[in-house]
């Protein structure tokens, strides 16, 4: 794919960004909603189809601006129905996008980094190291991608996006001034009109940025813990010897604390044998989480080669449940989806080229300000 530097990219633009664009054309502001409808309703990339818009404007917004999507390089179907997609982005690296087909709903895990700089011990994504952030219209054209697959007569009705997750790669809160605008686009009635309920931004903690998402939007939230204690969560998820656990659950409540409505954050587990799966461990777990209102999501661990870790037994995973439920707490074990097709929780890779490898100074450079790209060309080595 060829980058059009010279023109803007209308895909990742949301609402009121095109209001503000067409208001500096000297247009009228209602136009943005026609663009955004041809855009995301009807999956339109050809300015010239959108025909109820004069072949004058049209010419005029041609001149300044284009509507590019990610390109699939491929695409395949699990047994199961999963679909996954590879998505190549300008300068050759891609990301991964998977659907997942269930009784009632469908979900996409969509991504929002080429890799991940935050190296969690357990994560193929993490292990690949970073590469660069997506843009607002790469994410968004990711979920413009699966819906226009799924527009073919060939397809079953079912197969519709009902919710959004952003639990692909990479970590979307340090990629917030794309993921956010992205989001939006997601839940905006011209655009795709998913419910707020139904979207959701998975982190693994950085706490500054939960913070800065109060005010601004009002998604669901789900917490990567994995851990019941700091000594492990440290070793598990790095992140977590800047952010503790406490200090993480905090900043879950404050945002939960924010939303006009009442909703509880999904906290994420990773079920590793023999390293987070102990009896004592869910008491542990049990405890902690009194004070975070929540529902439990247990992901039976996916393996990837070299990872050094395995999946415990299903009876392991139970008794964990149990003790857990005992407790009072909301828990499910997410269904394993997708795994003969790698397209499983942190089996997600890519193609990365060029790779920057996660360091304590990436962090820190995200916290003082600087953009990913520029963080990137600093080119950390581990
Ligand atoms: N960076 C964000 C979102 C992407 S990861 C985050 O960490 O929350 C999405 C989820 O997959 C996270 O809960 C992550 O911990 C989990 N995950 C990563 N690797 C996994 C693996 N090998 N098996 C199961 N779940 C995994
Ligand atoms: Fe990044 Fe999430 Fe994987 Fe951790 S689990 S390395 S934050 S994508």
């Amino acid at each position: 794919m060829t980058i059009d530097t010279q023109r803007v990219n209308l895909m990742g633009m949301t609402l009121a960004q095109l209001e503000q664009f067409f208001l500096e054309m000297g247009e009228k502001k209602y136009r943005a909603a026609q663009v955004v409808k041809w855009i995301h309703q009807r999956g339109v990339s050809d300015i010239d189809a959108m025909s109820d818009i004069s072949k004058v404007l049209r010419d005029k917004i041609k001149l300044v601006a284009t509507i590019m999507a990610p390109e699939v390089t491929y695409s395949n179907t699990s047994k199961d129905g999963t679909v996954k997609w590879i998505m190549t982005m300008p300068g050759g690296s891609s990301v991964e996008t998977v659907y997942i087909p269930e009784e009632g709903r469908g979900t996409l895990c969509v991504s929002s980094q080429i890799g991940c700089a935050l190296d969690c011990s357990f994560c193929s994504t993490g292990k690949q190291g970073f590469n660069r952030d997506l843009s607002a219209a790469e994410i968004i054209g990711q979920v413009w991608l699966a819906a226009k697959y799924f527009d073919k007569p060939d397809q079953k009705r079912e197969r519709r996006i009902t919710n959004v997750v952003m639990m692909g790669m990479g970590e979307p809160l340090l990629n917030f001034d794309n993921v956010i605008p992205a989001m939006n686009l997601m839940m905006e009635d011209n655009a795709y009109g998913i419910s707020k309920r139904r979207v959701t931004l998975s982190t693994s903690g950085v706490v500054p940025q939960i913070d800065k998402m109060v005010g601004v939007t009002d998604v669901c939230l789900a917490l990567s813990l994995h851990a019941p204690d700091d000594a492990l969560r440290n070793q598990l998820v790095p992140l977590n010897k800047r952010y503790n656990i406490q200090m993480v659950m905090d900043a879950c409540n404050r945002y939960m604390a924010s939303l006009s409505d009442i909703r509880v954050v999904t906290v994420e587990y990773t079920l590793m044998n023999g390293i987070n799966d102990a009896a004592h461990q869910a008491v542990a777990l049990a405890e902690l989480l009194k004070q975070l209102p929540c529902k439990i999501n247990l992901i039976p661990f996916n393996p990837f080669p070299n990872s050094g870790y395995e999946r415990p037994s299903n009876n392991r995973m139970h008794t964990f449940r149990e003790i857990l439920q005992k407790a009072g707490h909301n828990v499910t074990i997410r269904k394993t989806r997708g795994d003969d097709i790698d397209a499983a929780c942190g089996q997600l890779v890519g193609r990365v080229a060029d790779i920057t490898r996660r360091s304590e100074k990436f962090i820190q450079a995200v916290e003082l300000g600087n953009s990913a790209a520029d963080i990137a060309k600093t080119r950390i080595k581990r």
